[in-house]
């Protein structure tokens, strides 16, 4: 679909900003503490808010859509499908179009259509029924199997054939700005006997993307790579929190449980896939050729730029900005999102509306687009500088992590906002 950078909204928004009229991304929010959730639409600064716009009959649209939009998350929306998403989604940009402010004065009007973003509180705008992480980046995985097997063994046969990845737990997702405690577990240093338990000396970040399925499969029925899309709603940031030395002493044989169990953030404001559509790019060349169930159809690498910065505790003190450790690229992904949706249904899995699909981190060639601290301080031995003359290993309590995503060409830039989290002691 041709993006259309000229359309403007009578809410102002800023060239620098990631919610033009263009992105429109779907969140969930209280605009009072302790108020209901109610579902929204990021336009600039604001939250649109849909209840009280269908309320008021300045929306309108099929009662199906109306009804979504009184719920406490997007979930009723998403299972409306593709055609329901498109005809919400040209209403809304209609209603927020540049020269069309006059409803806001409607009378009818009995809760406010309007909000500021910054004085709601945002919470998840999707019951996560299911989360599932992959380990689609080659170099992340190359990464990784260097430092824990070593670099004769990095990529494991498998890799290159199958997209890994693991069913992880939803219950444990939370949305940006929500703290992070600590985990304690069992720990093993590789000299010592016998592991002790204790929290975590490796607390890590993953920077991934995620994505939201919207319609979801009957069990036994497969989705196809050409399919896939089609299951998908949109996107948000995921930062999938780990514990290294957990992990490297518990993922044998069946990959990590406790170590990334404790805690996943996601952006609180999920990008439709339509406003993705513009920013597709060729993905990298496989080799060998996958098999035929999982054949490339059509381009779905994301143009999508990403930031991770940390904050320090005695940086937020000092008022020093969140300092940028990492820039890399969702196109850079070896297995793209329809590849991995595929997959992950060909034995006839059912995926449902709200599950929560994952890439895994995402690193790209260079040193300092690696996304996770175990890669970019290289386990602990080359100590990452973030700002201050203050270095880490892994993160520190009260250090916050903040990832970063935007779209930006075709004489649009769009974004994801951000997901971030603050390290409190165990
Ligand atoms: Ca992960």
């Amino acid at each position: 679909m041709p993006i259309d950078p000229n359309r403007r909204s009578f809410v102002p928004t800023d060239a620098a900003g990631h919610f033009p009229l263009q992105n429109l991304p779907y969140g969930a929010f209280r605009p009072a503490p302790g108020a209901p959730v109610r579902i929204g639409v990021a336009i600039g600064d604001r939250v649109l808010d849909l209840a009280a716009v269908t309320d008021a009959g300045v929306l309108e649209g099929p009662a199906a859509t109306t009804r979504a939009f009184h719920a406490p998350s997007i979930n009723a929306f998403l299972g409306l499908g593709p055609d329901g998403w498109a005809d919400a989604r040209a209403r809304i940009a209609a209603l927020l179009a540049e020269g069309n402010a006059a409803w806001l004065d409607d009378p009818r009007f009995t809760a406010p259509p309007l909000h500021d973003r910054a004085a709601v509180e945002l919470v998840l705008p999707v019951d996560i029924g299911d989360y599932t992480d992959f380990y689609a980046s080659r170099q992340h995985a190359t990464n990784v199997g260097t430092m824990f097997r070593g670099a004769d063994n990095a990529l494991l046969p498998n890799w290159r054939w199958v997209p890994i990845g693991y069913h992880g737990r939803a219950s444990s997702i939370i949305v940006s700005g929500s703290a992070v405690r600590r985990p304690s577990g069992q720990r093993k240093a590789p000299d010592a006997d016998a592991p002790t338990f204790g929290p975590t000396r490796q607390l890590d970040f993953e920077l991934e993307l995620g994505y939201v399925v919207g319609v979801g499969n009957p069990l036994g029925s497969p989705v196809s790579v050409a399919e896939a899309p089609g299951h998908i709603f949109g996107c948000v940031l995921v930062n999938d929190w780990s514990a290294r030395d957990i992990q490297a002493w518990e993922y044998v044989p069946l990959g990590p449980f406790l170590s990334k169990n404790f805690a996943t953030s996601i952006s609180p404001w999920i990008v439709p896939l339509d406003a993705l559509l513009p920013f597709r790019v060729p993905a990298p060349p496989q080799d060998p050729a996958p098999l035929a169930y999982l054949a490339r159809q059509g381009d779905w690498a994301l143009d999508i730029a990403l930031d991770v910065a940390i904050a320090t505790a005695a940086g937020r003190a000092g008022g020093r900005p969140a300092h940028r450790i990492a820039r890399t690229n969702a196109s850079t992904l070896y297995w793209d999102i329809a590849q991995q949706l595929a997959h992950h249904t060909v034995t006839g899995c059912n995926l449902r509306p709200g599950d929560l699909l994952a890439t895994g981190t995402i690193s790209g060639d260079a040193a300092d687009s690696r996304g996770s601290m175990l890669e970019l301080s290289w386990r602990g031995q080359e100590p990452v500088d973030v700002g201050g003359g203050e270095k880490r290993a892994f993160l520190e309590d009260g250090d916050e992590v903040v990832m970063t995503g935007t779209c930006e060409g075709h004489g649009v830039r769009l974004g994801f906002g951000e997901v971030r989290g603050t390290i409190v002691g165990a």
